[in-house]
């Protein structure tokens, strides 16, 4: 049986790679050592990737998946890489949102919303929110390393889904980057 993950057609890294560079502020890395790290999750399984771009930006992140799907390259999204069914790697190229995409940018304690980027911890919105009395109901065990967008990613549960719903029941609304998106 073919591996649906290495039958998408690939143009060869070296463009690739450049293409990310030029567009691109935060980390480009293509280096055996970068792939490695980012072979595995808390899987048993394991994917190199193709390469591993670290956005500084969510214009970077935007300018990653367009130059992918210019290339015919799939792109595999990642927060802390905790998942437990090779959910976060692959190859093609990585995204690791974990590293600068960590701002909270606006809780309101009225609404009872929070507005954040994806590379952000759980425990740190569940300590902001704290201030405000509030928390985020869904915690699942990884909740000191596990990030938003992972959780969005699995909609991820933990002991208070069970009064509070699962991630989907608690998110308003997302902004999704599509890699067919005009630039
Ligand atoms: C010991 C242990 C205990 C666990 N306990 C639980 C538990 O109680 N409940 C539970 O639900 N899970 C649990 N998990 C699984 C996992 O930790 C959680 O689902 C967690 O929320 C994943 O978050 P992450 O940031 O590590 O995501 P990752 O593993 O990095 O990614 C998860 C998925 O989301 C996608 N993704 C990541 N970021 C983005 C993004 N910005 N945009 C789009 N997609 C994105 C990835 O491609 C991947 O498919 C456990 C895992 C371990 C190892």
């Amino acid at each position: 049986m073919a591996d649906a993950q290495n039958s998408t057609s690939r143009t060869a890294p070296a463009d690739l790679r450049r293409d990310l560079e030029r567009r691109i502020r935060g980390t480009v890395a293509f280096d055996p050592g970068t792939l490695a790290l980012y072979t595995s999750d808390a899987s048993n399984y394991r994917r190199v990737p193709l390469g591993v771009v670290i956005p500084e930006t969510v214009d970077d992140c935007a300018a990653a998946v367009r130059t992918c799907a210019e290339h015919g390259v799939p792109v595999v999204p990642r927060g802390g890489g905790t998942s437990i069914a090779g959910n976060a790697i692959g190859t093609g190229v990585v995204i690791d949102t974990s590293r600068h995409l960590r701002a909270i940018e606006h809780i309101d304690p009225v609404a009872r919303t929070a507005t954040v980027q994806p590379g952000v911890i759980l425990d740190d919105l569940r300590e902001a929110a704290s201030a405000h009395g509030l928390t985020f109901a869904p915690d699942p065990s990884t909740h000191s390393r596990c990030t938003v967008g992972g959780m969005v990613g699995n909609n991820a549960c933990g002991s208070h889904s069970v009064a509070w719903g699962t991630t989907a029941d608690n998110i308003v609304a997302l902004d999704v980057l599509l890699a067919d998106a005009p630039a």
